[in-house]
């Protein structure tokens, strides 16, 4: 007897792989299906793929699909979407394809079904009536989403001016037209004020995606966006992975925020990446931020974007008044952080019954603690890196690698004992100054190691709402996004914070992260004020707060990147070099700067121990390769990788276009 030999099908599994394995089909699978399939002893998910199958793996060794799963197979845009993501980053196909599928994902959970409602969102709900500018700019989104083709907003606007509300005009086009609509958040699982704020625009909430969310939740989400159900998903970076069938915008919120670039395994920027998604979906991307990146600026300034803007706050709230607190003349009392002035400042606020912000981008009490005897600091076993004293926990915690331990009683260098001072202050320690200073008065702190979920995030917001507190203590948890209607007075508790280290957004980033947090103050009728408390009040990034006039200090930003091809007048990719074995890391690194590529337009910058040396019990030394804009880096990269030798032990991370140099 002859059978007729079995049909053979590529399926990308979503696991550290390349290439997409072949199986055998009893029927043709059309690409996209997703499928269960055997791998070794267990059973994974994966999606046929576009690849031809491999015709040389012999009929007897062909595994058989195992089951086809009753799912709409993933889009082309997607799969598409995934390849491109994969060669730019230098990912695996299928790590890239993780993101979104996980080999789990669609394994039916036992026990009852629940049943989750999305979309219903209803586009024929009036939005408010537009300002001038903001009808001006809402028009022009509505225009883009009707045109249907590829095309980046850029949609520029002060704080409180409006920027959501005129998204959200784009949205509903969306909807008018019955297509998808993507809006990415930087911090997804906090956004309960923009969810509150979707529901009263269209009396429907929309879907979510964040890593947080139920296997359950997840699944019948991915299902909803894969059916077309959802129609309005609002999600963290990976949202971009969802299998769209009609994706009619894309949005990314804040779209300045390094919290968009996945620094772990797969390192992409979703801000990037959406423009890329969108362009593949033939759809509009509206990138929005009152701070954009000298990224998008650029792209904006060489007409390769449309740009909107939005000069004035909604309903004529003024911009907050912004000043310096030298803190060399009017230092806080010995041993404390509040310079007097600021005190002064919080009292009249509270006294005319408005609340106030003290902003210190530190969670936790003390960033060092050491001992008074003998000056020996308190650092981590596994990090370059000072241990974080947490009061609340009662702890000494590594912000990186989680290690904690309990104070010791003595000191472990010298045995001094009730020898530790903590130097610096955390938000706690403020906290700490505030209950002295104003015993009465009600306070919040808001970190992410209190505030840890949507639900404690929404409690406080209600309670700030509600009066309950008056004075609010944040990291960068409260920069951005929140409107708290009777706050006015913010005071910056070390507005040098972030400029040390000299990495090459460290002003950048700074400016941006205090014009975001002095946005948040007097957003409606009383006037805002906000006080810096810096030593260096002449510092380029001070006098742009204190003028307001963001533009000209990114203009100068611009002057200084681009003589030296510093992005984005040139392109960057780090290459992390780590072993459990300093030795090999020195090894690998230097085999690695040996075999580096040079040319015209290419630097090498390194090898040198990382900034953090030693991480996790890692030993790490970095690479960075510099090159002209037009030079094909993935290109030079994988050639580079390819003809040096890498020991087994050691592993070589690639980062294209770093945001991050630690
Ligand atoms: P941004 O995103 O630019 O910071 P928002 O969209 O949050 O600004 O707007 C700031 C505040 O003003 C919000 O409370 C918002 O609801 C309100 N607002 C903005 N535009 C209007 C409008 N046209 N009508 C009524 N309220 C508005
Ligand atoms: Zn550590």
């Amino acid at each position: 007897m002859c059978l007729a030999s079995p049909i053979r099908v590529s399926v990308l599994l979503p696991l550290p792989f390349e290439a997409a394995f072949t199986y055998a089909a009893e029927e043709a699978l059309a690409p996209g299906t997703l499928v269960r399939v055997p791998l070794g002893p267990r059973m994974v998910v994966g999606a046929v793929w576009d690849d031809a199958p491999d015709e040389t793996v012999p009929e007897r060794r062909l595994k058989a699909v195992a089951e086809v799963l009753d799912f709409p197979p993933l889009p082309e845009s997607l799969r598409e979407f995934v390849a491109w993501v994969a060669q730019y980053t230098l990912a695996k196909r299928g790590e890239v394809l993780a993101l979104g599928v996980k080999a789990n994902l669609l394994v039916a959970a036992k026990g009852r079904r629940k049943v989750f409602e999305f979309g219903g969102a209803d586009a024929g709900l009036a939005g408010p009536a537009l300002s001038e500018d903001q009808a001006v700019a809402g028009a022009a989104l509505r225009a883009a989403v009707k045109a249907e083709k590829f095309g980046v907003t850029l949609l520029d606007g002060v704080t409180g001016s409006g920027k959501t509300e005129v998204y959200l005009e784009a949205v509903a086009q969306a909807l008018a037209v019955g297509k998808q609509s993507l809006v990415l958040l930087p911090e997804i699982a906090l956004s309960v004020q923009f969810l509150q704020r979707f529901f009263s625009r269209f009396g429907a909430m929309p879907a979510v995606w964040h890593s947080e969310l139920t296997p359950a939740v997840r699944r019948a989400t991915y299902k909803a966006v894969a059916t077309g159900a959802a129609k309005v998903v609002v999600g963290a970076r990976s949202a971009l992975f969802l299998p769209f069938p009609d994706l009619g915008l894309i949005v990314v919120d804040e779209e300045h925020e390094s919290a968009f670039k996945q620094e772990d395994g797969v390192t992409y920027h979703a801000r990037d990446m959406a423009v890329v998604r969108a362009r593949i979906s033939r759809a509009p991307c509206v990138l929005v931020s009152a701070t954009p990146s000298l990224e998008s600026v650029e792209n904006a300034n060489s007409g390769r974007y449309q740009r909107l803007d939005l000069m004035a706050r909604h309903g004529g709230a003024k911009m907050p008044a912004v000043a310096a607190l030298d803190l060399r003349e009017d230092p806080p009392e010995r041993g404390k952080f509040l310079a007097p002035a600021l005190i002064a400042a919080v009292r009249e606020t509270l006294a005319r019954g408005e609340q106030a912000m003290l902003f210190l981008n530190r969670r936790g009490y003390a960033p060092l603690t050491l001992c008074r005897h003998c000056g020996h600091r308190m650092a981590c076993p596994n990090c370059t890196a000072w241990l974080v004293e947490h009061k609340s926990h009662k702890r000494l915690i590594c912000h990186h690698c989680g290690h904690n331990e309990a104070l010791p009683e003595s000191c472990p260098a010298c045995g001094a004992e009730e020898s530790f001072a903590a130097i610096g202050p955390g938000v706690e320690r403020i906290a700490e100054e505030v209950a002295l200073v104003f015993p009465e008065v009600p306070a919040l702190v808001m970190a992410s190691d209190v505030i840890t979920g949507p639900k404690e995030a929404a409690a406080a917001a209600a309670a700030i709402a509600a009066r309950e507190v008056d004075i609010i203590i944040g990291t960068q948890m409260v920069a951005k996004g929140w409107h708290f209607p009777h706050l006015t007075l913010v005071g910056v508790v070390d507005a040098d914070l972030g400029l040390g280290g000299g990495d090459l957004r460290a002003g950048e980033r700074t400016v941006q992260m205090l014009y975001q947090v002095a946005g948040r103050a007097g957003r409606e009728e009383a006037p805002g004020r906000v006080l810096l408390q810096t030593y260096s009040p002449e510092h380029p990034v001070m006098l742009a707060l204190l003028s307001g006039d963001l533009p000209a200090f990114m203009a100068q930003e611009a002057a200084e990147r681009r003589p030296g091809h510093w992005p984005p007048f040139g392109r960057l990719v780090a290459l992390i070099v780590s072993a459990l074995d300093e030795g090999l890391a020195d090894r690998t690194a230097r085999a690695l700067s040996r075999s580096a590529p040079h040319g015209a337009g290419i630097e090498i910058l390194g090898p040198a121990p990382a900034p953090f040396a030693l991480l996790r019990g890692r030993f790490r030394r970095r690479l960075l390769m510099k090159t002209r804009r037009d030079l094909p880096v993935q290109g030079l990269v994988r050639e580079w990788l390819a003809r040096t030798e890498i020991d087994r032990a050691a592993r070589v991370d690639v980062d294209v276009d770093p945001v991050s140099f630690m």
